[in-house]
């Protein structure tokens, strides 16, 4: 189905301003593309569109440190109210509900990282730290990573270029100034990688990226055939809360999964790393999985992933470094 029909399929925008807005996205959908329409591109052109920030060389190492056969990277995108304030939506029980990522989420999370005493990467719209300063401190001080999640969890593929790349860098002025160290990462809101977005990453100096898909395991992004240095730990909505919890009232979309059903889901996959020697790279929000019936789905992967032993539980960055090492 096409891109338009299905919008229109699903009731236009009042059920995704994201995808509403994809909808005029000159990258995805522009009628006026110099060389036509897609079926009518010469072979330079598809080329180029997937030469751009393609999967070069496997960064998974032939050990994880210490002898151990699987990387736990745990990660947690605390959007908070900056889902509404994207979509300028200023509904007070919406925004509430970014708040209670503040209020419950994240405090349930902290203390199930300090019982377990294993570390994680925290990801942070600039606005919802400068919203919760205190959160990011005391998330930075015990021992997690900070990294770079947009400014307001705009999607950098509606952005013109020059205002992605000044979002970006003020949002990692920002985490710098909260956590008192540089990000070295970032994951782009909604995965939401542009055209521009491997350019302002290298701009920064930034280690590594978390938002494309080509692989289970770290590589090496490439730009136009060239390696640039930059490490990509792969996300996917596999390993992802949001696709089996997210509600949104107003949507003919509304998933709500049984816990344990997701349970089953994330274990497949962290057992499947173990098998691979790979990495396992999970995904949360503190405002959607730092529900009471919820929050014991973290609690069980991390007791798992203890029980079968052999677990590197690493920050995103620790990974990125260590494959980045490993491979030379
Ligand atoms: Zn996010």
């Amino acid at each position: 189905m096409r891109r338009r029909d299905f919008i229109a399929a699903v009731g236009g925008a009042a059920v995704c301003p994201l995808l509403a807005r994809a909808q005029q996205n000159p990258q995805m959908n522009d009628p006026r593309h110099p060389d036509g329409k897609p079926w009518q591109w010469p072979e330079p052109t598809w080329r180029r569109i997937t030469d751009r920030a393609r999967a070069g060389r496997s960064l998974r190492p032939a050990t994880w440190p210490g002898g151990a056969r699987c990387a736990i990277a745990l990660s947690f995108d605390a959007d908070h109210d900056t889902i509404p304030l994207r979509d300028a939506d200023e509904s007070p029980m919406r925004i509430s509900q970014g708040q209670y990522g503040n209020r419950q989420g994240v405090p349930r999370i902290r203390a199930l990282l300090a019982r377990h005493g294993v570390p994680a990467s925290f990801f942070y719209p600039a606005v919802s730290a400068l919203l919760y300063p205190d959160e990011v401190r005391t998330v930075a001080h015990e021992g997690h990573e900070i990294g770079i999640h947009s400014w307001i969890h705009e999607a950098n593929t509606t952005l013109p270029a020059e205002a992605e790349r000044d979002l970006t860098f003020r949002a990692a002025e920002v985490l710098e100034k909260l956590a008192g160290r540089r990000p070295a990462g970032i994951r782009t809101a909604s995965w939401d990688f542009s055209v521009s977005t491997l350019g302002i990453i290298r701009e920064l100096g930034l280690l590594y990226d978390s938002s494309l898909m080509a692989d289970d395991d770290a590589y090496e992004i490439e730009a136009d055939g060239q390696p640039t240095g930059v490490v990509e730990l792969p996300p996917e909505w596999i390993r992802d809360d949001s696709p089996y919890w997210n509600f949104v009232r107003f949507s003919t979309l509304r998933p709500y999964t049984p816990p344990s059903a997701v349970l089953e889901i994330f274990l497949a996959e962290l057992d499947a790393a173990w098998e691979e020697g790979g990495l396992f790279l999970l995904t949360m929000h503190p405002h959607i999985s730092g529900h009471r019936s919820r929050i014991g789905v973290l609690d069980r992967v991390i007791q798992h992933a203890k029980n079968k032993s052999a677990c590197w539980f690493a920050t995103l960055e620790q990974v990125a470094r260590w494959c980045k090492e490993q491979a030379g």
